[in-house]
């Protein structure tokens, strides 16, 4: 049921209950009959009323889910928001993000309006890493044009994603394993500071499965990136995207289907990797965010529904 739909059922019995009130008092108090009409007629006009709804908790590198009514457009901080059909749409709360961001909301025949979000802040844990080759670090001139091109591959990979919602089943956490890093971590590689950790990482053998967390399309598959080795991305509509990186094995191909479970490869450490472990990585648009913020919207399988 949308939003929409949802607040109309809860107010059909207001509107009901408003009517039989205006019948009871009419006659005895004209002010208080005109005061309810001007109730239902705002109630019956405005769709305004149902607004955007939310679900998530809004805070630094969450992935915040939400519904607005269908052909709404929304600006999340001046960038566009993709709003499906049936008006789901997906934010990203970037790791930097905050304490305010503005929400622009047009809905259909409606003036526009914003929402002020306060985004809870979260402290982040600093990662020494030694031991790693000085050109994985410090990479020289040819590796950086390397490392460039194959970014432009995943920003572009990024920035295709399909209309619908198809991460509306929920997701999964997508290997077993002990968590060996956490999203956000400031890295100090070689004694030497490096960007924040951008997903989480889960420690396993090498060979055990890599699921897919949603439903999506793959929308990369490629076999040698240099910081990322073995890597496939799944885009989940509007926005959203998963990435799986140091596979030792990639199962699926580009532009391929996959379902929520489905296995897309195999643990491994190639790219850059002290050894295997499956880095799981969550975007919307190019927001880098925790992934473990998606596994609030996991849904029991379907065996396990009432
Ligand atoms: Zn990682």
């Amino acid at each position: 049921m949308t939003q929409f739909h949802s607040v109309m059922a809860g107010l059909v019995p207001a509107i009901h209950a408003a009517k039989r009130k205006k019948s009871w008092m009419r006659g005895s108090n004209p002010r208080m009959t005109f005061a309810i009409s001007i109730c239902f007629f705002f109630l019956v006009a405005c769709p305004a009323l149902a607004d955007v709804s939310l679900n998530g908790r809004i805070e630094q590198g969450a992935l915040v889910l939400g519904q607005a009514l269908p052909g709404s457009r929304l600006t999340l901080d001046g960038v566009p928001v993709m709003v499906g059909p049936d008006g789901r749409f997906a934010l990203g709360f970037a790791r930097e993000a905050g304490p305010q961001s503005q929400l622009l909301i047009e809905e259909p025949g409606q003036p526009v309006h914003t929402r002020q979000l306060s985004v809870a802040p979260r402290s982040w844990d600093i990662q020494r890493i030694e031991g790693l080759p000085e050109r994985q670090v410090t990479p020289d001139p040819k590796t950086l044009e390397r490392i460039k091109r194959e970014n432009e591959w995943i920003v572009e990979a990024r920035s295709h994603s399909l209309p619908q919602a198809l991460f509306a089943s929920g997701f999964l956490q997508p290997a077993d394993g002990r968590i060996s890093g956490v999203f956000g971590s400031q890295r100090i590689l070689n004694g030497q500071a490096r960007s924040a950790h951008s997903g989480v990482d889960f420690a396993a053998p090498v060979g055990a499965p890599v699921l897919a967390a949603a439903d999506g399309l793959v929308a990369l598959a490629e076999g040698d990136l240099f910081y990322t080795g073995q890597t496939v991305m799944i885009d989940h509509g509007l926005g959203v995207n998963t990435v799986y990186a140091h596979l030792s094995a990639i199962s699926v191909k580009l532009g391929q289907r996959v379902a929520k479970g489905e296995r897309i490869g195999s643990i491994g450490a190639s790219g850059r990797a002290t050894g295997p472990h499956l880095h799981w990585g969550l975007t919307v648009g190019q927001v880098k965010l925790d992934p473990m913020s998606a596994l609030n919207f996991s849904q029991p399988p379907p065996a396990a529904r009432p």
